[in-house]
């Protein structure tokens, strides 16, 4: 016997950032502005993250590259682990992603890639909460309330268990 199962998904498109609340505006800001902090002398795809945390604190991060490729690092990855380094306990709330390409904003939606995915997945896990992640290009923005959701059948400390026992 065999059946198939759907993993449903959604997000909310918004065409002008002035239609956003204003706390997702101002992180979307920040993130714009944490974008121009990047390192990114290989790909010159300048990427800003900011995580706003419980206590209303705002992480920024920027991606940082190096010339032995996997040694760089994500932005939304550096206000994180920034955020846990620095914060621990207070809870992540919210995570804002823009990109400067070498003509302004992304045309595209950024999107956060795999290993971002993940870790954002386990800080949800990790305080119990959700993440509300809001994505831009120069033009939309997309609002996904899990930051999980991003992740379907993600690996977690669940799957650790059954060996640490
Ligand atoms: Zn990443």
């Amino acid at each position: 016997m065999s059946r198939t199962e759907n993993i449903k998904f959604s997000y909310q498109e918004i065409d002008d950032p002035d239609e956003l609340v204003p706390s997702d505006k101002e992180l979307l800001d920040m993130a714009r502005k944490a974008a121009k902090n990047a390192y990114a002398p290989y790909s010159r795809f300048k990427v800003g993250a900011a995580l706003r945390l419980e206590s209303g604190k705002i992480i920024l991060g920027a991606n940082v590259e190096n010339a032995a490729f996997p040694s760089g690092i994500c932005a939304e990855r550096t206000a994180i682990s920034n955020a846990s380094s620095n914060y621990p306990g207070d809870k992540p709330v919210a995570l804002a992603i823009a990109a400067l390409t070498g003509e302004g904003y992304s045309d595209e939606i950024v999107s956060p890639c795999g290993n971002c995915r993940q870790v954002i997945a386990e800080e949800e896990s990790r305080y119990g909460n959700n993440i509300r992640i809001i994505l831009s290009s120069r033009k939309k923005i997309w609002i996904i309330e899990k930051g999980g959701d991003l992740l379907p059948l993600q690996f977690s400390k669940d799957h650790l268990r059954s060996a640490l026992r």
